[in-house]
């Protein structure tokens, strides 16, 4: 499994239960009605003339379904998926292998797109065009180039930020498809369908506790969903109610909107060290040893669209709402940042 930016410890609880949580058709993945829509259609006349499916690029935070839908992609098209990540593929020769060995409409699937270095992002292009790539045959002064044509196969590319795709390769996608944070109610029947899986006994509002403070994710639903089970078979005799899920949210230092202690550390530096900001991202990331492309991707959308932090020309700012949200006092009414 290729080296991702998002936070280790997901990945690891992922690899560990997803095989039966992932979705494996469109009917089971929940939510992002829009996108599905869209999916449903392409893959259905992709099929009825008998083509393989246009490029796709999905975009959306970590943990929103990326990779999951790739793969459902590739099932409903009755098609062999490859797997693969922008960083992995680091040589040209080592995409060429790749592509020489797609079968007939097969799915190519490169998780972390925007991280593909630019020459071999450059060969690409050929092949999601043409279907055709340069090939060296032989070595040293004998070798000589020689364009061959691979079978027509279908690129998903994944990414978590389309700021840093180039314009070639996005303008070669004939599909983009965005997914947004999920809302509570759609965590909720992602958290029941996977509670019915796991064997969880769970009300409705043990449901919904957890959803609301999944912060608009899946993974993270899934992941709180089997820590609260353990607390709930230990605490309480097995059933997961209101009670024991907000309970062992609270024991999980997960607030009630859904912030970690990681959320709460970025938003406390910048209120106690650089009062309240606006500071640069390297600032804060050096502030609290945190990864800056980590505070990008995994924590700062969501503390963005929560209105927690906004961006500014010169920096971060923590927001009103986040002071009340954290019962501090705000200091903006003196220093204008923000007019209420
Ligand atoms: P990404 O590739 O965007 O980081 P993944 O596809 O790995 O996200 O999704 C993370 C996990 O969340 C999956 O393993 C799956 O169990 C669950 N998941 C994601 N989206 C959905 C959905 N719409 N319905 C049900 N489960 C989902």
């Amino acid at each position: 499994m290729a080296e991702r930016v998002a936070n280790p410890k997901i990945q690891e609880e992922d690899s560990l239960y997803d095989p039966n949580l992932r979705p494996r058709v469109l009917s089971e993945f929940l939510g992002q009605t829009k996108v599905k829509e869209k999916i449903d259609i392409f893959i259905k006349a992709a099929k009825r003339r008998e083509e393989a499916l246009d490029h796709v690029l999905l975009y959306g935070p970590p943990g929103l379904g990326k990779t999951t839908l790739a793969h459902i992609m590739a099932n409903e098209l009755g098609v062999k998926i490859h797997a693969t990540s922008g960083p992995v593929i680091e040589r040209i020769a080592d995409l060429a292998s790749i592509l020489t060995n797609l079968g007939e409409r097969d799915v190519l699937f490169i998780d972390e797109i925007h991280r593909l270095n630019r020459i071999v992002e450059e060969y690409l292009y050929s092949a999601m065009e043409d279907y055709k790539i340069d090939l060296m045959i032989g070595e040293g002064p004998t070798a000589r180039s020689m364009k061959i044509t691979i079978n027509k196969f279908t690129l998903i590319g994944a990414t978590t930020r389309t700021g840093l795709i180039t314009s070639p390769l996005r303008s070669r996608f004939g599909v983009d498809l965005r997914l947004d944070y999920y809302d509570p109610e759609e965590l909720g029947s992602i958290i029941s369908r996977s509670g019915g899986i796991l064997g969880v006994e769970i009300t409705g509002d043990g449901e919904s506790e957890i959803a609301s403070r999944a912060r608009g994710t899946p993974r993270i639903a899934n992941r709180l969903l089997k820590r609260v089970r353990d607390f709930a078979d230990v605490k309480a005799d097995g059933v997961i109610n209101q009670e024991v899920a907000r309970n062992a949210l609270e024991m999980l230092e997960v607030d009630s909107v859904g912030l970690d202690n990681v959320d709460q550390t970025i938003l406390m530096t910048i209120i106690e060290k650089f009062n309240g900001g606006p500071v640069g991202i390297e600032t804060i990331s050096a502030a609290i040893s945190e990864d800056k492309d980590t505070i990008e991707e995994v924590y700062e959308p969501f503390l963005i669209r929560q209105g927690f932090i906004a961006k500014t020309p010169r920096g971060r700012a923590v927001t009103p709402l986040a002071y009340s949200h954290l019962n501090i006092p705000s200091p903006h009414k003196q220093t204008g940042l923000f007019k209420d």
